[in-house]
């Protein structure tokens, strides 16, 4: 009998019959991500329903030397929930409960596989604001955001994920339950494990519960969708409005094909302009009348093209351009299923200089590519679309676009993510980003928590 055919049944006598599939029972969902061109088939699927479960089931995983590769729901693009080499997959599909809301800390306690978009609801509910807003909020679970320190559009004013943990409870390969944090704002005590779990990609231990901080809800706030007749000039609007020390919430930047693409691709339709390139910009206030004054000198500051300002102030409105701009990955996804999609981050002010230069570099290699993304926090989205190139010959050209795309990141003094993380697609370039000193740091971390390398092993160290 194989170990796997042993751990099987005792993972099935401890956490359930339902709870641990294997073979034909595993459900496709579970060979991939959102990652284009990645699958791996894995050898057990775990549905743990608490910490207890977690615990039991890494405790007879290492018992057994079975990987483990933690999953929240499925929506990372970069591979890391991903079974390539197979293993069992622990997902945390099952443990999405809210706990509680603390009205009077301002704190809400969330099991890892709660979604997102269902955190910031809740905490709506109550007059607060959950921030952290990746465009994938409807499905991807906080779990997932703390493992890859997700951002989001509201990054610019309210930073990303790791600005909002206070507290975390998690489970260590051995099975060894521990906390970190809690219901506090501050906290000077120790090494901050929480801190180093934020953007850990699930290879130093499995997170089963998670404070959140929350914050008031603004009052009043609005969207401007502006159009500007080059991506250099589109580009060069981000830093004007930090110059002009304006905050807004986000600042979102988008190619013309990228709105070309959503329209043509989903019933979503927004008012097309002539424009090469947009900025959706959201602003918030206190008062209305701020709102309008910050407004007036935003428009002031970026000069749009003329009669290409879409001011949306009703919810319909909003709602109709944050689908457009939510909707640019899936619409990429329809118009080239095999893509390469890169998020390199850099300084605000080199946003310009950087987009030219990667957009040169791909140009003179005959490829196709849509730029978008976060411009607000220098977070730039690079995707490359494959279109009717031979599959070979796209495969082969793989690394030296990645490379060309993260050297340039580095030139310019950014990295070669900002928000969707290393996972098993990155992993073979993060010597451009660190020493070999600091790779052995990163490495020797990994180590103390997970000795034998079973945690989602292959994965960004
Ligand atoms: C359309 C679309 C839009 C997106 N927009 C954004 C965006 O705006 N900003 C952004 O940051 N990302 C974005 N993403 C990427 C993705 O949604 C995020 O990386 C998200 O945080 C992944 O969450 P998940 O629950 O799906 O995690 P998964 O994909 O399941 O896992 C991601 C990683 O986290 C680990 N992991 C998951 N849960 C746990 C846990 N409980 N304990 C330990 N490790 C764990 C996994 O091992 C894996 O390494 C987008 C993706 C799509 C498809």
């Amino acid at each position: 009998m194989s170990h796997y055919a042993s751990a099987y049944r005792i993972l099935a006598d401890t956490l359930g019959e339902d709870s641990v599939l294997a073979g034909l029972s595993i459900d496709s969902r579970f060979h991939s991500d959102k990652t284009s061109d990645l699958s791996g088939i894995p050898d057990l699927v775990l549905l743990p329903r608490s910490t207890h479960d977690v615990s039991e089931a890494l405790r007879i995983c290492s018992q057994y030397g079975i990987p483990v590769i933690p999953r929240g729901a499925g929506t990372g693009v970069t591979g890391g929930a991903v079974a390539v080499s197979g293993g069992a997959i622990l997902s945390l599909e099952r443990m999405n409960a809210i706990i509680e809301t603390d009205e009077k800390n301002c704190t809400m306690t969330v099991q890892p596989g709660a979604a997102t978009g269902a955190i910031q609801k809740e905490a709506l509910s109550f007059g607060l604001l959950y921030p952290p807003d990746p465009a994938s909020l409807k499905d991807c679970s906080i779990g997932g955001n703390l493992a890859e320190s997700s951002g989001g559009p509201r990054a610019v004013k309210y930073g990303t994920t790791k600005d909002y943990v206070l507290g975390v409870e998690f489970v260590t390969i051995d099975g060894t339950i521990m906390r970190s944090g809690g219901k506090y704002v501050k906290n000077a005590t120790g090494y901050n494990l929480a801190a180093l779990l934020i953007g850990s990609e699930g290879t130093l231990a499995v997170i089963t519960e998670i404070t959140l901080r929350l914050i008031p809800a603004p009052e009043h706030s609005c969207d401007i969708l502006a159009s500007f007749d080059s991506l250099e000039k589109a580009a060069d609007a981000v830093w004007l409005i930090t110059a002009a020390r304006l905050v807004p919430v986000t600042i979102e930047f988008m190619e013309e094909d990228a709105i070309r693409f959503v329209a043509r691709n989903s019933p979503i339709q927004i008012p097309l302009s002539s424009g090469k390139a947009h900025l959706l910009i959201q602003l918030d206030a206190g008062t209305q009348r701020e709102l309008t004054t910050r407004r007036k000198e935003l428009l002031r500051s970026i000069k749009p093209l003329k009669g290409e300002v879409l001011i949306a102030k009703n919810e319909k409105t909003r709602a109709l351009l944050w689908s457009a701009r939510r909707g640019i990955r899936p619409a990429i996804e329809k118009e080239s299923p095999v893509f390469l999609a890169e998020d390199c981050v850099v300084p605000r002010a080199s946003i310009p200089s950087f987009v030219k230069e990667v957009k040169d570099f791909l140009n003179g290699k005959g490829l196709r590519t849509v730029i978008f993304g976060h411009a607000g926090d220098g977070n730039v989205h690079i995707d490359v679309l494959k279109y009717e190139m031979n599959y070979e010959e796209w495969k082969q050209m793989i690394p030296s676009i990645k490379k060309g795309i993260y050297e340039i990141a580095i030139r310019s003094k950014g990295t070669i993510s900002g928000e969707h993380g290393i996972g098993s697609v990155r992993r073979d370039y993060m010597h451009l980003a660190f020493s070999e000193e600091e790779l052995a740091l990163m490495k020797r971390i990994k180590a103390a928590f997970d000795p034998d390398g079973l945690l989602n092993p292959g994965k960004m160290v």
